[in-house]
């Protein structure tokens, strides 16, 4: 059986061409980037070419760059980090109820050390009002994080409005920006942001390999000490390897991401229409317009995503029910109910993300098989014969 991957916002395959550069820096450039000797040096311009490669993408200069071990290090080095170097000036962060775990998680640490959480709600698509933003600022906001686009409803927030309001107010700007890079243009500039969180393995670089943007000049304290490596930001023995890859994949994505948007766009409103029209009481959750170019996330009425979700795999399909760290979970889905979907609905969500190797007989696919899911499951569903 053919497997069909629609699930690329969880993951997606490292390219051949990523792999192709990692190669020599898991053997013959094997030094260490500290080491003086010409080994290590190799190593080092490895890690500073990649460094350049990550900067170009998002309109950055490549000092500003810090290599982590993934998005949600870069998520916590921005909150905390921040956090923590500005407590003399206050201890307010604002942040909103629809962002990643890495991102409320380490809003929760930071709650229980003292600091004061705003955690603001977003309307029926998930869009965060840059006017509540505006309101909640107080002389004691050092950091505002709102994600550049949802991992669940591919949302798309207004970080430039947001941007403006936290220039003018004076205060650090941090935008998870996980799901966008190499995918939709980003420019640190344009965004007015002073903290971005990347992640390799979500634009075909290697797992456990990301970058956090921190503009000149913003005072950040490092969570790792050690060694002097990353300007003594970050420290610990650079993964080159996978450094490298994250360079690759920043190169490459900045050379395919307008024309596969576009394609992807294409198919994943296929998907929307083919959907709606062949299943009855099923709604697209977040934005209809301002939404990742490959995400489709629906929610079924009087079915259980996790028994779609297994349906599917039986036919080859690998879909999801919300973010890959909560999927292994049976709580719905924080996001979904952040939108104002009741539990139930929430159960019933189903995400498909699209990416390089999905093509149109995937999607025609996927619409040809799940009506005859949703068939089968809603005969069986105790939900059904509920009263709604
Ligand atoms: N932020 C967002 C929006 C994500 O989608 C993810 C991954 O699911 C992360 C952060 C965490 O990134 P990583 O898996 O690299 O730790």
């Amino acid at each position: 059986m053919r497997r069909i991957y629609l699930d690329y916002a969880a993951t997606t395959p490292t390219h051949p061409e990523v792999v192709k550069a990692m190669l020599p820096y898991f053997a013959n450039s094997f030094g260490n980037p500290s080491s003086i000797y010409s080994y290590g040096q190799e190593a080092r311009g490895a890690v500073e070419e990649a460094r350049i490669k990550v900067a170009e993408l998002i309109g950055a200069r490549s000092e500003e760059i810090i290599f982590t071990s993934g998005g949600t290090e870069a998520d916590n080095l921005a909150l905390k980090g921040v956090a923590y170097a500005n407590d003399r000036k206050g201890n307010h962060v604002i942040t909103t109820s629809v962002e990643h775990h890495a991102v409320l998680e380490a809003c929760k640490f930071l709650e229980r050390s003292g600091f004061k959480i705003t955690c603001l709600p977003v309307d029926k698509y998930g869009l965060v009002d840059p006017d509540a933003v505006r309101k909640v600022i107080t002389n004691r906001t050092v950091l505002i994080s709102v994600m550049h686009a949802s991992n669940e409803v591919g949302t798309i927030e207004p970080v430039e409005e947001i941007g403006k309001i936290a220039r003018e107010a004076g205060v650090y700007f941090h935008t998870d920006a996980v799901q966008t890079v190499g995918h939709i243009p980003v420019n640190v500039d344009k965004l007015g942001v002073d903290l971005l969180s990347i992640s390799a393995h979500k634009l075909y670089g290697p797992k456990g390999v990301g970058a956090l943007y921190v503009r000149k000049g913003t005072k950040l304290v490092s969570l790792v000490h050690g060694g002097e490596q990353e300007k003594r930001r970050r420290a610990g023995t650079e993964n080159v390897p996978c450094i490298v890859g994250l360079g690759r994949a920043m190169e490459l994505g900045g050379q395919e991401m307008g024309k596969e948007a576009k394609r992807l766009a294409h198919l994943r409103d296929r998907l929307i229409e083919g959907v709606v029209e062949k299943i009855d009481r099923v709604r697209l959750n977040g934005h209809p317009t301002r939404r990742l170019p490959n995400n489709v996330n629906i929610s079924v009425d009087f079915v259980e995503g996790e028994s779609m979700i297994l349906n599917l795999d039986l036919e080859g399909i690998c879909a999801s029910t919300g973010s890959a760290c909560s999927s292994a979970s049976l709580e719905p889905s924080h996001v979904l109910l952040a939108l104002g979907l009741s539990p139930e609905e929430a159960h019933g969500s189903l995400r498909f993300t699209l990416g390089r190797e999905s093509t149109e007989a995937d999607t025609e696919r996927v619409l040809e098989v799940l009506p005859g899911i949703v068939a089968k499951l809603r005969a069986m569903s105790p939900l059904l014969k509920t009263p709604r």
